[in-house]
């Protein structure tokens, strides 16, 4: 995968979301991070369309995660209103990362540590704005 890759719209970003989905197996965690209105929620869209998820994918409001059915169970975490993960109870935590889940993590930063250690981190994407629709995408793949 050619990186940073370039989209001009919200449907390459959900494609290229569903490029790296397609590498994922249950118990991987996808972090996603970038600015507010970069494309997070946009990417992980389309890492569920890919994945099989049919419903509404948007960001958790009240919650700091949803889980979505589908062939394989995907979590998605935002941590936005989390101002750090420490101060949580950590059972909140294991409820969306888990072995039999793929999960992706929106503003990973406000809580990386607690997360990488309930799972498997094996994408960091970085969203950033290029002017207009467009977008500079980053995944990198420790
Ligand atoms: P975040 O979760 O990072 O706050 P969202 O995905 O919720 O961002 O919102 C991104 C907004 O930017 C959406 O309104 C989307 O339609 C728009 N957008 C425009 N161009 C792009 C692009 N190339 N990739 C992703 N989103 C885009
Ligand atoms: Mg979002």
């Amino acid at each position: 995968m050619e990186n940073p890759r370039r989209t001009s719209e919200p449907g390459q970003t959900e494609a290229l979301a569903g490029e790296l989905a397609t590498t994922l197996v249950p118990g991987d965690v996808v972090l996603v991070a970038g600015e507010l209105g970069a494309g997070k929620t946009t990417f992980v869209r389309g890492g569920c369309r890919a994945l099989g998820v049919t419903g509404t994918v948007t960001s958790p409001t009240f919650t700091i995660g949803q889980r979505y059915p589908g062939p394989v169970p995907v979590s998605h975490i935002d941590l936005f209103r989390v101002e750090s993960l420490d101060d949580e109870d950590p059972d909140l935590l294991a409820e969306y990362v888990r072995p039999d889940t793929i999960v992706f993590v929106e503003w990973p930063s406000h809580g990386e540590e607690a997360v990488g250690s309930l799972g498997r981190v094996v994408a960091r994407v970085l969203i950033e704005h290029a002017g207009g629709d467009e977008r500079l995408i980053t995944i990198d793949r420790p």
